[in-house]
């Protein structure tokens, strides 16, 4: 099944069908059929308790659905533990990423990087692989603190960085994983209206290669930079489109937006 408005013109990184969450009799999550293009930046709105993080829950492997599927670079992940999705190439910021404040900046993106690397390697094994993997971890880690624009502060401890960069730091985290997909919940939750904009000037810049799912409450942000909005309600995806087609759409104007004009 493909979404309404949806067009069909490049590789599918994320999809789902009928994905659904039942708690008790209450669907949270009813009947999700997504599909998001690689490199696509969707943004996923709706008012509180549309089933945005419960969504999101879900597609990680922090819960297990009722019914539907996900499937992931067109392998199915649905049965998948959050680790082996990992791998397989999703990534969660910023609640599952943890920063170590007693680390310096190069020791937290290389704990992330070898994870990503060794993640199905027992401890015992880890101790054994070739300097070859090792070296390889090493590169990755300092294209991440590259990308992420930490290289100057590496050796700081992370305890020590100003807020802005320890942003930066959780977004090297996602990154040293090297996903294909990124799910963002609320990124920039709790932060004002000028540190929004720069987080997602940040996250648009560092993640650019990558397939993003965001979920964000500022309106006029998500449609400046999204690709494509999905909008939910209810547990029901009712509208997905581009952010003209979105401010446009009558049923997401009396959900949701309540009179936006784009
Ligand atoms: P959003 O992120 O869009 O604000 P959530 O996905 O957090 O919404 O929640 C969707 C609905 O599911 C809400 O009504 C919430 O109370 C309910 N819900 C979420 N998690 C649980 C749970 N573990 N048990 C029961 N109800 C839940
Ligand atoms: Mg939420």
């Amino acid at each position: 099944m493909t979404e309404p408005g949806y067009r069909e013109t490049g590789d599918i990184a994320l999809h789902t069908e009928s994905l659904t969450k039942a708690f008790g009799e209450f669907r949270a999550v009813d009947g999700v059929d997504l599909s998001i293009e690689r490199g696509e930046f969707r943004s996923v709105i709706g008012p509180n308790g549309a089933g945005k993080t419960t969504l999101f829950n879900l597609i990680s492997g922090a819960l297990t659905p009722s019914s539907g599927t996900i499937s992931l670079l067109g392998t199915d992940i649905t049965a998948q533990s959050p680790a082996e999705r990992v791998e397989s190439g999703l990534a969660r910021s910023f609640q599952l990423t943890t920063v170590f404040d007693g680390l310096s900046v190069r020791e937290n993106v290389r704990l992330a990087a070898q994870a990503a690397e060794f993640g199905d390697l027992s401890t015992a094994q880890q101790l054994f692989v070739g300097t070859e993997s090792l070296a390889a971890v090493d590169q990755r880690t300092d294209s991440v603190l590259d990308s992420v624009g930490l290289a100057d502060l590496a050796d700081a401890q992370a305890s020590t960085l100003a807020y802005g960069d320890r942003r930066r730091l959780e977004l090297g985290l996602v990154l040293a994983t090297d996903p294909e997909v990124v799910l963002l919940d609320e990124p920039t939750a709790g932060m004002s209206g000028e540190e929004t904009a720069a987080t997602i000037d940040l996250v648009e810049d560092v993640l650019a290669e990558k397939t993003l799912v965001l979920v964000e409450h500022d309106v006029d942000l998500v449609m400046r930079i999204s690709d494509r909005i999905t909008v939910l309600n209810g547990g029901q995806s009712i509208a997905t489109g581009t952010p003209g087609e979105i401010a446009d759409n009558d049923e997401v104007q009396r959900a949701y937006l309540g009179g936006y004009d784009a």
